[in-house]
């Protein structure tokens, strides 16, 4: 087991926190771990999964008691979402329902609309997704196409998303639309979307190159009839609001890394010191020692940083560059890290049943949603050139 720290962690440090990790590491093993493979098959995970994950109170930690959470800071999420990463579980997106939807309901939602999803959200009754994403359109949100049209009491919404996770099994969606298209109100807004909705349709999970439990696909708008009350925050505050609550989900993201440098050098400790090669553990070659000590300076010092988000974030104030850079260099740092350590696998690392190669196909992605790690870069350095250019 690599140890925690080398340097004390400022992060989840209480005793509250020490059993929760013990709880998250006895779901794992009781309640994901056996049936991952299957869930892999299936594309998806079960209903059932999400239940129990409610009952043990995983999900939407940091939610106020009133909204059915357990009203306790941000870190006590992270560290959920970070022992699920350091088992390679990415099946299930508790991450995106919990750290990402749930936020933006609690932050800008009605009264009417907190009490309606996030109380059902935290028992796993409904899945949670958030759908920016168009076929047309990823990194250049503003150019999105959905649109919703003014009908009086509902919005009409036509379009498509694409590369929705929990698309497949989400019972409820935050869309990003464009409203009153084609008049000078026109703007990008956030709609509440049930799947249940006339008019809403899914395609069926992609076939990725990893995440292979992850349910993600396309949603479909015909005509759906939606609801004004479900509009969130207000009209043409969609791209600020969007914006303001990324920050969250790139540590996310870039937490996850953190979570996935650590569980592959986890494997790789243990693999190199079984395996032997002209007589010796690969261990003992210096090779292998060096690579270690490398990846492992590179998960420390990241580690380091993303605390001091993850306090930063506990007082609400990470900064959107702040949390750009965490995800674009852990993510990086995660890949070489994963890379490094298959190779040390030999051809072993390259086979499915070896946790290793799950994790070199799984990580990749990580580079790519949240916002590429080039637009981190332009939102970093446009901070940099602020007051210069
Ligand atoms: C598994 C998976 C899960 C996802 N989950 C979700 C989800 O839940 N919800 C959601 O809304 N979306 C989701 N996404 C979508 C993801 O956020 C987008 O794929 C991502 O933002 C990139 O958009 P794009 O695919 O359209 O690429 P494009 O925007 O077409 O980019 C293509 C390439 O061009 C580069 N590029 C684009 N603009 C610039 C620029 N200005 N400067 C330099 N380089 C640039 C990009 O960095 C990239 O390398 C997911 C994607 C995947 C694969």
């Amino acid at each position: 087991m690599l140890k925690d720290v080398l340097i004390k962690r400022k992060v989840y440090t209480s005793e509250e926190h020490l059993m929760l990790k013990q709880g998250v590491q006895d779901f794992i093993k009781a309640e994901i771990l056996p049936h991952n493979e299957k869930w892999e098959e299936e594309g998806m995970v079960s209903r059932e999964l999400w239940k129990k994950a409610g009952e043990m109170g995983l999900l939407c930690i940091d939610m106020p008691i009133e909204y059915g959470g357990a009203g306790l800071e941000f870190s006590y999420s992270a560290l959920i979402v970070e022992e699920i990463s350091k088992h390679g579980i990415t099946g299930p997106g508790f991450f995106l329902h919990s750290d990402i939807v749930a936020p933006y309901i609690l932050h800008y939602g009605t009264e009417k609309q907190k009490k309606n999803y996030l109380p059902a959200m935290a028992k796993g009754d409904i899945i949670g997704a958030i759908a920016m994403t168009e076929p047309s359109c990823g990194s250049d949100l503003r150019s999105l196409k959905t649109t919703a049209v003014d009908k009086g009491d509902h919005y009409e919404v036509t379009g498509s998303k694409t590369f929705i996770t929990n698309g497949y099994m989400s019972d409820l969606s935050i869309v990003a639309v464009r409203t009153n298209p084609g008049t000078d109100e026109e703007g990008i807004s956030l709609l509440l979307m049930e799947s249940s909705m006339e008019g809403f349709s899914k395609g069926t999970p992609f076939k990725k190159i990893g995440m292979k439990a992850q349910d993600t696909c396309e949603l479909f708008f015909d005509k759906v009839k939606v609801p004004k009350e479900n509009l969130l925050g207000e009209e043409k505050m969609g791209f600020k609001i969007m914006m303001k609550e990324l920050a969250r989900e790139r540590l996310i993201v870039a937490i996850m890394a953190i979570g996935g440098a650590k569980g592959a050098i986890e494997q790789t400790l243990k693999y190199t010191a079984e395996r032997t090669a002209f007589k010796q553990p690969i261990a003992g070659f210096q090779n292998t020692q060096f690579k270690l000590a490398e990846a492992t300076a590179k998960l420390q010092i990241h580690q380091s940083f993303l605390d001091d988000c993850i306090l930063l974030l506990n007082k609400h104030e990470l900064s959107a560059e702040a949390a750009s850079l965490a995800k674009f260099s852990a993510t990086d740092m995660h890949s070489q890290v994963v890379d490094e350590c298959l190779q040390l696998h030999g051809g072993y690392g390259y086979i499915w049943e070896y946790p290793i190669a799950r994790m070199y196909a799984d990580n990749r992605v990580a580079r790519i949603y949240a916002g590429t790690n080039e637009i981190m870069k332009l939102l970093i350095s446009r901070g940099l050139y602020k007051d210069l250019l």
